[in-house]
């Protein structure tokens, strides 16, 4: 007689992985093409890959879920060479979410001034833009370019990965790093 976890395992054998039966198309919203260009424009004005800080500045955490999503296997935004750094002084952009808490503010000024120039200060999110839902909160300062210099907004409440995808690839055309 087959022990329970031995006719398990042989069923698991049989039927394959439940994972790759749901698994969802390889590329959604067409990212990849977005990801390709983007690392293009970064190696002509960097010389090499885009490396990224997040700061949650206060976020009700949504805006971190899509950031997630960005480094997860559907996504792998890695794999073009767009990486999330630990440390800012390895950024080349910091992206902040939320509105700048209270307690935040200080930080979020002495992390730009560890960024090495050029550097880029990406707000993301509604709340990063003017407070969003959190607007008039006696805990929040406001948006991000109430405390630091933005160079670019990118919309959405969270925004997807192919809006973060598309912000970013608006950044590396248009502005000047500081
Ligand atoms: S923009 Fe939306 S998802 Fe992002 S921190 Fe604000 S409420 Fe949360």
């Amino acid at each position: 007689m087959i022990p329970p976890i031995g006719k398990i395992l042989f069923r698991h054998l049989i039927k394959g992985p439940h994972t790759l039966r749901d698994a969802p198309p390889a590329d959604p919203d067409g990212v990849d093409e977005l990801a390709r260009a983007l690392a293009e424009r970064t190696r002509n004005r960097l010389g090499r890959s885009l490396a990224i800080r997040e700061i949650d500045a206060g976020s009700c955490n949504g805006c971190e879920l899509e950031i997630h999503a960005v480094n997860g296997p559907v996504y792998d935004l890695e794999r073009f060479g767009i990486r999330f750094v630990a440390s800012p002084r390895h950024a080349d952009v910091l992206l902040v979410t939320g509105p700048v808490s209270r307690n935040m503010a200080e930080a979020l000024r002495r992390t730009v001034e560890a960024t090495p120039q050029p550097r880029w200060v990406v707000a993301m999110g509604e709340c990063a833009l003017d407070g969003g839902c959190f607007k008039g909160s006696y805990a929040v300062m406001g948006g991000v370019h109430e405390v630091v210099p933005v160079d670019l907004h990118i919309p959405g409440c969270p925004p997807s990965p192919r809006q973060i995808l598309a912000g970013l690839l608006a950044l590396l055309d248009t502005a000047s790093a500081r």
